[in-house]
């Protein structure tokens, strides 16, 4: 049996919008976190295949439909970076507490039980006796993410011909880098669907933990993660492109006017007006942000914190795998 555990401080303002226990059927619970991705040393966010910077054309801002050029920072990017980072953080944890790791990592060996699996998704590769084991739908969701100031103000093209270490001469060839400078802001949401207080916890640690995204990380792609606002309801409220222009409005009624919290809870405030189960959208205020940023910042993730994850997992999975047992018996009758 589960021990109770606390909730960190300030997670008593999302209450309702958590569910017991994760489930594989959703609700409509929904948490969207809001962020300003902070860009500290040259980014590439580029496709493998070219050199070129993602870009997208969008509208100005909220008020202006001219269309710019924005850089788009990929949802896959934000993922994929996130996800390695909570599996590290559940690695380090489970060697803190002695607990036997299931090595699990991406992308083909998935464990498709821990708490990265079963709140990112997970193909199973694992087959069962009667049937082949079910897959994981994720339960947090990412979007693309566009700049808030246009492509031209952003991006910065860097040549430079290698130096051969032996000889200290220039090479030839001449290479170009394509990055997103240090400053640039990607006004960013992720969102959380049926989620427990403790993914939710996990959640948010590894989105401030998580510092390296983008292409040649060894040499840059560093990135601060601040949070900016967070709405719950029963509906997705606002997406990153709506929250960029909004902002992008605000900046250009006001030359060099920066995001702040203040206006994401306008903001945010604007969204519930357009949401189908308006009554139901809640939109934190500055000091409910603050405190549960701080309750969360100081939870220090004990064992049994970290024991009742790993034991939802399991739940979830033993569930999930006996439906699947059940249908395959009933198809074969
Ligand atoms: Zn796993």
């Amino acid at each position: 049996m589960a021990t109770i555990m606390a909730m960190p401080k300030g997670l008593e303002s999302l209450e309702g919008y958590f569910v017991e226990r994760p489930e594989p059927l959703l609700t409509n619970k929904t948490i969207q976190v809001i962020l300003i991705r902070e860009v500290l040393d040259y980014l590439i966010l580029r496709t493998e295949e070219t050199r070129e910077l993602n870009t997208v054309f969008t509208w100005r801002s909220q008020d202006d439909d001219t269309i710019v050029e924005r850089v788009a920072f990929l949802a896959t990017k934000q993922k994929g970076a996130e996800s390695r980072e909570l599996g590290a953080l559940l690695r380090t944890l489970n060697q803190r507490d002695g607990r036997p790791d299931d090595s699990c990592y991406l992308k083909d060996r998935l464990c498709v039980r821990c708490p990265r699996c079963i709140l990112f998704g997970a193909t199973s590769t694992e087959r069962g006796r009667e049937a082949r084991q079910p897959n994981i739908r994720h339960r947090v969701a990412y979007s693309t993410a566009f700049s808030l100031d246009p492509f031209e103000e952003v991006a910065e093209t860097t040549t430079f011909n290698g130096v051969s270490e032996a000889t200290t001469l220039t090479g030839q060839t001449l290479n170009v880098r394509n990055s997103v400078r240090p400053a640039t802001l990607f006004p960013s949401i992720v969102t959380l669907q049926s989620v427990t207080w403790k993914e939710f916890v996990l959640t948010l640690k590894t989105i401030g933990k998580t510092k390296r995204y983008g292409a040649e990380t060894r040499i840059g792609g560093e990135v601060r993660n601040n949070l900016f606002g967070i709405v719950a309801g029963w509906e997705e409220v606002i997406t990153p492109l709506e929250y960029t222009l909004a902002l992008a409005k605000e900046a250009l009624a006001e030359e060099g006017k920066m995001p702040t919290v203040e206006i994401t809870g306008q903001i945010l405030e604007q969204y519930r007006g357009l949401a189908s189960m308006k009554d139901k959208v809640k939109v934190l205020t500055t000091e409910e942000l603050q405190s549960l940023s701080e309750g969360v910042q100081g939870f220090e993730m004990p064992k049994e914190f970290v024991e009742a994850a790993y034991e939802d997992a399991r739940d979830f999975r033993e569930f999930q795998s006996s439906r699947a047992r059940e249908e395959t018996t009933r198809q074969a009758r």
